[in-house]
């Protein structure tokens, strides 16, 4: 039977980094290497578009209708996944 080594993975102390979670694109960060190009997101929201009624922007709902155009109001995406438009550094919550 082979023992299992585990001194040889030496625990680093790491200057305590500090993970926080950010509030726009709900991911985690690393405070230290948080850049202007960090956080990826849309300034503003998913909305739908009655056609019936073009300037009423509302946000998505589950009962929209088939007919309501859906894009980000932003840049105009129709993925609700696609990729954020802008960059900006990650905030977190205590900010
Ligand atoms: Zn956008
Ligand atoms: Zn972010």
């Amino acid at each position: 039977m082979e023992e299992e080594r585990q001194g040889d993975a030496e625990k680093q102390k790491k200057k305590s980094v500090e993970k926080k979670i950010c509030k726009r694109c709900k991911g985690t960060f690393d405070v230290s290497s948080n850049t202007p190009s960090s956080c990826r997101f849309h300034p503003s929201f998913f909305v739908s578009r009655r056609h019936d009624d073009q300037k009423r922007y509302y946000e998505l709902g589950p009962d929209d209708p088939p007919y309501a155009a859906k894009f980000y109001d932003c840049c105009g995406a129709e993925d609700p996944d696609a990729p954020g438009c802008t960059t900006d550094y990650h905030a977190s919550y205590d900010d």
